[in-house]
């Protein structure tokens, strides 16, 4: 089965990390954004193709309820991304006080504009607002971010569909740094639809050996330092550190937290305690500058994806 990172699949240059020798002269830094920038160059040439041979250019609808401070930091990220490539991004923005109704309404025009070929809907979503109808209201030929059940459901049974980009990113950056998954002892911290469980999934996919920790998970070091691989999306600043991890242990950490940086101001900080398992581990990747840009980069090839099979559907 072939995932979704269409336009995504140059490997970069495999390495010597072998995720079980103990670091000598500090980690190698998994770095996302070197990635991230062969995979937007590649999509900015298809984009002008989808562009040249369909005549238009997609649109991605990114619908934000309320005025989240993080998340529209996140969307601007996205919209400075689709701007990259050649994408038209679209900002949807809807009032906190909204009727579940009235946003179902508004996700269905996006479903029905032939011109927006993909929709996220950023989360968390005002507390009166059930996640469910949401979720079950966008067009699953446009839930870029995999979060529609037919989505999830294809991502469990091992088929082809949308999958969830932050978890895609997280498993894609082990693939392209050269680092082996199948048969290693995979610990993944965090089990939400978005992240964990997806990245589980993706995990088992590639034959590693996963184990799934959660908030009622009985002593979570007992579990990680059995780790050759592990994967830390918690959203709990320093949830991990390098007395709870095994030498040489490979570190993922999607966790991204805003924290004060003790000079008045505020920095992002992952869910790893970075000093304390530098030492530690043979690879780890920083926060910010990992995860983070893969996951934007990835969702662009979803709509790549989403716009090439919508035109063709369309013909
Ligand atoms: P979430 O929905 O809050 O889920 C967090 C998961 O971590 C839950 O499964 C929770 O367990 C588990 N958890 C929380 N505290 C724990 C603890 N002390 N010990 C063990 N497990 C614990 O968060 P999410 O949406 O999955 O996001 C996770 C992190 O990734 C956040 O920091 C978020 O900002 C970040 N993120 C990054 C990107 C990116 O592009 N890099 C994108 C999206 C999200 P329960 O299920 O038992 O509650």
């Amino acid at each position: 089965m072939s995932d979704r990172s269409d336009g995504a699949t140059t490997t970069v240059a495999a390495v010597g990390v072998s995720g079980t020798e103990p670091a000598t002269s500090g980690p190698r830094l998994l770095a996302g954004s070197p990635i991230a920038a062969e995979i937007r160059a590649r999509l900015t040439e298809d984009f002008a193709a989808f562009k040249e041979r369909w005549g238009q250019t997609p649109t991605l609808a990114v619908v934000l309820v309320g005025a989240d401070a993080p998340s529209a930091v996140y969307l601007q990220q996205i919209l400075r991304t689709c701007q990259k490539v050649g994408v038209d991004g679209r900002l949807v923005e809807i009032g906190a006080e909204v009727t579940p109704e009235a946003l179902c309404t508004e996700i269905e025009s996006l479903n029905a504009d032939p011109s927006v070929a993909g929709i996220i809907v950023q989360m968390p979503l005002p507390s009166h607002i059930p996640l469910r109808t949401v979720i079950d209201s966008i067009d699953p030929a446009k839930d870029i971010d995999g979060i529609h059940p037919r989505n999830a459901g294809l991502l469990s049974l091992g088929y082809d569909g949308f999958l969830p980009a932050t978890a895609q990113a997280s498993v894609e950056i082990l693939k392209r740094s050269g680092i082996e998954i199948a048969g290693k002892r995979v610990v993944v911290i965090g089990r939400s639809n978005v992240v964990g469980k997806p990245a589980a999934l993706l995990l088992i996919r590639e034959h590693g050996t996963v184990t799934v920790l959660h908030s009622k998970t009985r002593d979570l070091g007992h579990h990680t330092r059995d780790a050759e691989i592990l994967i830390v999306a918690a959203g709990r600043p320093g949830l991990v550190t390098g007395e709870m991890l095994s030498p040489g242990a490979v570190v993922v950490d999607v966790g991204i937290n805003v924290v004060p940086d003790g000079a008045g101001g505020e920095k992002l900080v992952g869910d790893v305690d970075f000093e304390s398992a530098k030492g530690v581990v043979s690879a780890i990747t920083p926060v910010p500058g990992g995860v983070g840009p893969l996951t934007n980069a990835l969702l662009l090839s979803h709509l790549l994806r989403a716009a090439t099979d919508q035109a063709e559907a369309r013909r």
